[in-house]
């Protein structure tokens, strides 16, 4: 299957680190499909792709910032996401999340969270 971000390439070392880490939230890839999904805050993203590299599922997609949601975000947070390209990750496949976590404890920025649907 192509992933979404062809050019972003699974980190195993990354995920390996990310599994390990004692903060790993969710359910270690064990709850059913889309019961759980990740939250991006686009206050904090700066489009690391730490998130894209980990994923056992391929549910990020990192790209442009949508003007909508650009529109919506603080002066502050505006002025960030302009110094990083106005990238920021989005969740097309967040109906196959399984709560593994690994994302959340990968994202330097803290702009993750895990959220029961
Ligand atoms: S959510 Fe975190 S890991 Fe993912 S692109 Fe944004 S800053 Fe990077
Ligand atoms: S918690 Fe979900 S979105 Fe995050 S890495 Fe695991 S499967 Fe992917």
């Amino acid at each position: 299957m192509t992933r979404r971000n062809p050019e972003i390439a699974r980190d195993p070392d990354k995920a390996k680190r990310a599994a390990s880490h004692p903060k790993r939230p969710g359910e270690q890839c064990k709850a059913a499909p889309g019961t759980w999904v990740p939250r991006v805050d686009r206050g904090r993203c700066e489009g690391k792709k730490d998130c894209a590299e980990v994923c056992p599922y391929d549910v990020f997609e990192i790209r442009r910032i949508d003007d909508a949601d650009f529109a919506a975000l603080g002066p502050l947070a505006k002025l960030k996401s302009m110094v990083h390209g106005r990238i920021t990750a989005y969740t097309p496949g967040e109906a196959d999340c399984r709560s593994c976590g690994l994302c959340v404890v990968a994202c330097p920025e803290k702009a993750i969270t895990l959220v029961r649907v």
